[in-house]
């Protein structure tokens, strides 16, 4: 089974893509039996030179499906020479979060080791000097986020003059998150004539927009339909009064033997405090968001895939690009403002074709942003009444307080007739 759990009746090999033997060698190593969805579309176009506009979510094997192919195209420059004019930038790829821009340079690193090209991976928050250093040494592929990429070519450690290939991963999320003046002063610094990539977890206008004035003549990939949740993820919500959630999550760790469990919270502040009380009632977790040093969500991912964590509390930004795999537990403390972020939360289960748990504490101020996910999904998600915690009938629901901006927000308590006061089990279905 393949990462996304698809299958076709004729599934293509990875010898039929036209990747050389080198790569293939690889996906054999790697253990690849055969190409996903995206990797079957894209490598062959991306071989081909053309420019890619491609929706895929984490979890399809998008990285591979532009790596492979981009190291072949490169191999051709491949050298051992200890010149660093021998080793230019001549691709770069760009990605919103400093863990999405590390878990594809370990894909980089992993699928390029039969391959003389060097690879270096540069993000914000860590100091400039090592980087500097290692990029004044040369590399051939660099993995970045964009601000600090933009730091580096202010310092003159960055020439991006030579680059061929510009991937940009995950370019929705560079856009929310605010990139988008960013990206245009780094492709001021670009040739027109290369290759461009943009992979994307959703096609918005604003996508379509940005695509539309960076690709040429772009083929367009999609995989999976926009909103739609790998099949292989079970779907839950649990009805609970707001201020037992965390009793609740407790329960459910404990008496399901539940490790290495995501949860997400909405904002940064609700995931310090819910790891520090799991951790003083005998789960042990920890947080992870931007406010935390980069050295620290490091050491908390490690201890996290390690097992010595057995909850990880993340928001949705922190959470982009986490490579955490067969995770069997997502848990959604708080839903999240906007439906697509559902999406993507539970997306980090059920990956690389394991079955996984997704599951949501929903009180009742939260029943419109359920229905919302609904919506999107097209079906009611099943719900369950644990023993014990029984919302009570009497909780009224309070308006959330959305951040500005926030897409989907909408505040619960307007009036009887719009559905507020029902318990949010009722939005999730009969059983
Ligand atoms: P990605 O969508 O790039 O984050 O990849 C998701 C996971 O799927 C990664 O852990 C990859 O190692 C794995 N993967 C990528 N391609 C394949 C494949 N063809 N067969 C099996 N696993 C794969």
């Amino acid at each position: 089974m393949r990462p996304d759990g698809e299958n076709t009746e004729t599934p293509l090999r990875f010898e039929d893509l036209g990747l050389s033997a080198d790569l293939l060698r690889t996906v054999e190593e790697e253990g690849y039996e055969e190409p996903t969805p995206v990797q079957e579309r894209a490598i062959p176009i991306v071989l081909e030179g053309r420019d890619v506009l491609a929706a895929a979510q984490t979890g399809t094997g998008k990285t591979a499906a532009f790596t492979l192919p981009i190291l072949d195209r490169l191999k051709a420059h491949a050298n051992t020479s200890f010149s660093p004019a021998r080793h230019p930038v001549r691709c770069l790829v760009l990605t919103p979060t400093r863990e999405l821009a590390m878990q594809v340079a370990d894909s980089v690193k992993t699928y390029g080791r039969h391959v003389a090209l060097r690879s270096a991976v540069v993000y914000g928050g860590v100091p400039l000097d090592p980087q500097i250093k290692e990029l004044l040494a040369g590399v051939e592929i660099l993995v970045a986020t964009p601000g600090r990429l933009l730091d580096l070519v202010g310092q003159r450690a960055a020439n991006l003059a030579q680059v061929e290939i510009l991937v940009l991963d995950e370019a929705d999320r560079m856009l929310d998150m605010g990139f988008m003046p960013d990206i245009r002063r780094i492709l001021d610094l670009l040739i027109s004539r290369r290759q461009t990539l943009l992979f994307s977890a959703t096609f918005s206008d604003d996508i379509k927009r940005l695509a539309g004035s960076i690709l040429r003549d772009p083929v367009t990939i999609e995989v999976a339909r926009h909103g739609t949740a790998a099949e292989n993820v079970r779907q839950l919500v649990y009805p609970v009064d707001r201020e037992r959630k965390e009793e609740l999550l407790r329960h459910l760790v404990i008496e399901g033997d539940w490790h290495q469990v995501l949860v997400f919270t909405r904002t940064k502040l609700a995931a310090s405090r819910l790891a520090s009380w799991l951790d003083r009632h005998g789960v042990a977790s920890t947080a992870i968001h931007s406010d935390r040093a980069q050295s620290d969500r490091t050491k908390a991912l490690e201890a996290f895939k390690r097992g010595e964590i057995r909850v990880l509390v993340a928001t949705d930004v922190a959470a982009r690009g986490l490579d955490i795999e067969d995770l069997p537990h997502v848990v959604n403390f708080e839903l999240p403002w906007n439906p697509e972020d559902y999406v993507h939360r539970i997306g980090r289960t059920g990956r690389a074709g394991a079955t996984g748990d997704a599951v949501s504490l929903v009180c009742i101020d939260e029943a419109d942003l359920l229905r919302g996910v609904q919506r999107l999904l097209q079906h009611a998600i099943p719900w369950e009444v644990e023993e014990g915690f029984e919302p009570s009938p009497h909780q009224q629901a309070r308006p959330l307080r959305a951040p500005r901006g926030a897409a989907g927000a909408a505040p619960v308590a307007r009036s009887r007739s719009n559905g507020a006061g029902r318990r949010p089990a009722r939005a999730g279905g009969r059983r």
